[in-house]
């Protein structure tokens, strides 16, 4: 467990690191969904939505089906990772009349777009992802901290999904 003295130098060096982030000041998302599911969608091709076995496994509740039938049915194997399946469209097989069918057990990784490490790394990368998420840039602010804490969700997440 750290002593006082070596918290208090993690959260100045914390505090350092956001200052010096380029959204310290927080940026502007508000989902579109139910009128848009662009990020759900083949529209942009081939994608992956990278899951573990616990998120299988409230996925298959969700559904009321059992584990294995539920991996059988859902479920590819990438390398020693996991995904969803998509439809022939490219849609997240998920995808049903213009919503996620299972939004309230959906993965990490939908819950935390598009704070990515990939999207959120640069002012260019966060503009560039904008032309694809009619979200990013609309009017709720999102501060500094409740962007830290879905960065750090999503890569807990891709750690336990075995892609990091
Ligand atoms: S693309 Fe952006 S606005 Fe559209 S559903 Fe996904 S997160 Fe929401
Ligand atoms: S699981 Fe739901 S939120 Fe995630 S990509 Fe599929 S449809 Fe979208």
């Amino acid at each position: 467990m750290a002593d006082g003295k070596s918290k208090s130098k993690a959260e100045a060096l914390l505090r350092a690191k956001r200052a010096g982030a380029w959204y310290a000041d927080g940026v502007n998302f508000r989902c579109q969904a139910p009128e848009c599911s662009a990020c759900c969608s083949g529209q942009r091709g081939e994608g992956y939505v990278w899951l573990n076995a616990d998120e299988m496994e409230a996925i298959a509740k969700f559904k009321g089906v059992d584990f294995d039938t539920f991996t059988r049915k859902y479920i590819r194997q990438i390398d020693y990772a996991f995904s969803l399946i998509e439809k022939p469209n490219k849609d997240c097989v998920f995808l049903e009349n213009g919503g996620c069918s299972i939004y309230e057990v959906r993965p990490t990784q939908c819950r935390t777009y598009p704070f990515w490490p990939s999207i959120i790394r640069a002012p260019e990368t966060w503009a560039r992802e904008a032309e694809q998420c009619p979200g990013i840039g609309a009017d709720t602010h999102v501060p500094c901290d409740e962007i830290e804490a879905q960065l750090e969700n999503e890569l807990d997440g891709r750690r336990r999904n075995g892609v990091e």
